[in-house]
């Protein structure tokens, strides 16, 4: 399962919120529960999903299309405006099946976004819907160290990640923080080095992740696995440098979560 394969998923589930939680200086923490979670195939990993929002006012028809391909956005388009829900798209932070239970963490970064301004004024009971789109990481059985970077966005997909990969899985997870209070705990295994990297005030989101990568070498390229997200310049120019010292391209996930400047 990859990327790749994400349009194949038809999961969609209506799903109440059922609690929220300021965890740290940047991050919500959202709590949605309900009977149609019982359908949501459990994947782990950096499970990601498309998430469907509230008009910011009114009402929303969540009778949305049940996958992601080019006919399923173009039905999505042809919704009328006024009822259709905001389509934004992120990971599963834990999931508790028989609870019917999903957290998901949301950056907030001011007021510019819908998903952004939802997640501060949303409280239980506000319904939204998620279509599944699988997991993203896809990395060789052979692999023999796992490089894992990304900004805070991408926090939930490493921390998955972590908590997924057989506990003898060697490697490096940078993490990029505006606060050193928006760091987890983490579930990785024993040969991980995790480290939390700061971002100061200013600094372009992404960099200082994106110096820590491309400061990085092995002499073992051939046998990598890498995941590298966030914000977009962080995953492609990562990766350039990862191919660069010769990690083969079909060993690197890579993708931009968001970019600067632009809405999704
Ligand atoms: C597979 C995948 C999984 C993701 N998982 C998560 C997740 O679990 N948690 C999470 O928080 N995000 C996650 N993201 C990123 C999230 O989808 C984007 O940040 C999204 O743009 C937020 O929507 P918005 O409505 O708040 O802002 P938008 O309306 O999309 O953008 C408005 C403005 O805000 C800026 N912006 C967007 N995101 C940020 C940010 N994080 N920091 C600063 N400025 C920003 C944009 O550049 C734009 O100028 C994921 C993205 C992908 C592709």
């Amino acid at each position: 399962m990859s990327f790749k394969d994400a349009k194949k998923h038809t999961t969609l589930c209506v799903v109440d919120v059922v609690g929220t939680e300021r965890i740290s200086p940047n991050i919500i923490r959202v709590t949605v529960g309900g009977e149609q979670l019982q359908r949501l195939p459990d994947h782990g990993f950096d499970h990601w999903f498309r998430l469907f929002l509230p008009q910011e006012h009114g009402e929303t028809n969540f009778d949305v299309p049940h996958r992601a391909d080019t006919i399923g956005y173009l039905k999505y388009l042809r919704m009328p405006a006024a009822t259709r829900p905001h389509l934004r798209n992120y990971t599963v932070r834990a999931f508790r099946p028989a609870a019917r239970e999903l957290d998901i963490d949301f950056v907030v970064h001011g007021d510019d976004g819908v998903a952004t301004r939802w997640v501060q004024r949303t409280t239980p009971g506000d319904t939204v819907a998620l279509l599944d789109q699988g997991r993203g990481y896809d990395y060789p059985a052979d692999t023999t160290y796992h490089l894992l970077a990304g900004d805070e966005t991408a926090l939930p997909a490493i921390a998955g990640i972590l908590r997924d990969l057989p506990r003898d899985a060697v490697g490096l997870a940078v993490v990029e923080i505006p606060d050193p209070a928006d760091a987890q705990p983490v579930d990785a295994p024993d040969g991980f080095e995790v480290r939390w990297l700061h971002r100061e005030p200013g600094t372009r989101p992404g960099s200082v992740a994106l110096a820590a990568v491309t400061a990085w070498t092995t002499d073992t390229p051939a046998t990598v696995s890498a995941y590298l997200a966030g914000e977009q310049a962080l995953p492609t120019s990562g990766r350039r440098h990862l191919v660069d010292i010769g990690v083969p391209k079909r060993r690197i996930t890579f993708t931009g979560y968001w970019r600067i400047g632009t809405a999704h």
